[in-house]
């Protein structure tokens, strides 16, 4: 599903985010990614979001070298394969929840009323089938983030992108929000988490830890003796 190999990433030609980063994460894998702040686990969560490209090295998502593709058919990937989860929920202010969740398939030429029927779906598994009207701001942060989950996941991507998903909740809510993680990955979806929570990171099936743009350790290979 991912495939980083030697991956740099320089900002403004001098700060190296990224120095020579190579990890592959396997189809329906669900995988935390640690490590200090300013590690590069954001600017690598990026490259594989296709969201930015790499100053050198080899970026392959789903089969596809990304600096072989136009940035018409990155959004093209990134639109059919990838959702994202962030921190800060980034919904729409005074936007419906339902719309919110509707507007994730907003480039794939669904029409609305099937936009809206998908959503509908989404958030009853998200289990906000009863807030559909309510706004952002009449939520918890727990309950947005689950509206952020569902808009990630309701064009059905195979990989989501979650970063520090968990960073601005209680120890409840950010519960719930690995549960619902944890659900997704169990249907079938490959899922990237960074988080410098130890503990979530602990119950992940895999961890890969980053330090000076760098992977350097990762739990899967302390379980197989052969790459
Ligand atoms: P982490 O997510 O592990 O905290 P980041 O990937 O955000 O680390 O950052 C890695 C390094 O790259 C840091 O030194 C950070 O300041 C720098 N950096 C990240 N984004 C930018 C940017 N857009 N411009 C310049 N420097 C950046």
């Amino acid at each position: 599903m991912v495939s980083l190999s030697e991956v740099s990433k320089l900002y403004a030609g001098e700060v190296a985010a990224l120095r020579g980063a190579t990890m592959e994460v396997g189809y329906g894998e669900l995988v935390g990614i640690v490590g200090p702040s300013g590690s590069g686990k954001s600017t690598m969560l990026n490259m594989i979001g296709t969201l930015d490209r790499p100053s050198g090295g080899t970026v392959r998502i789903a089969g596809h070298d990304v600096a072989t593709l136009t940035d018409r058919e990155l959004s093209a990937l990134r639109a059919s394969t990838i959702g994202f989860v962030f921190q800060q929920f980034h919904l729409a202010a005074g936007v419906p929840v339902l719309d919110n969740v509707a507007d994730g398939l907003l480039y794939s030429g669904v029409p609305l009323r099937r936009r809206r029927r998908k959503a509908t779906e989404v958030l009853h598994r998200v289990g906000l089938g009863h807030r559909l009207d309510h706004r952002p701001h009449e939520l918890s942060g727990g309950e947005r983030q689950r509206v952020a989950i569902a808009r990630a996941v309701v064009g059905d991507p195979e990989l989501l992108l979650a970063d520090e998903p968990t960073g601005n909740l209680d120890s409840k809510s950010g519960g719930a929000v690995m549960t619902l993680l944890r659900d997704l990955h169990q249907a079938g979806t490959t899922v990237l988490i960074i988080t410098h929570d130890r503990d979530i990171a602990a119950a992940l099936p895999r961890q890969i830890e980053m330090l000076d743009g760098r992977v350097v350790h990762d739990s899967r290979a302390d379980r197989v003796s052969t790459w």
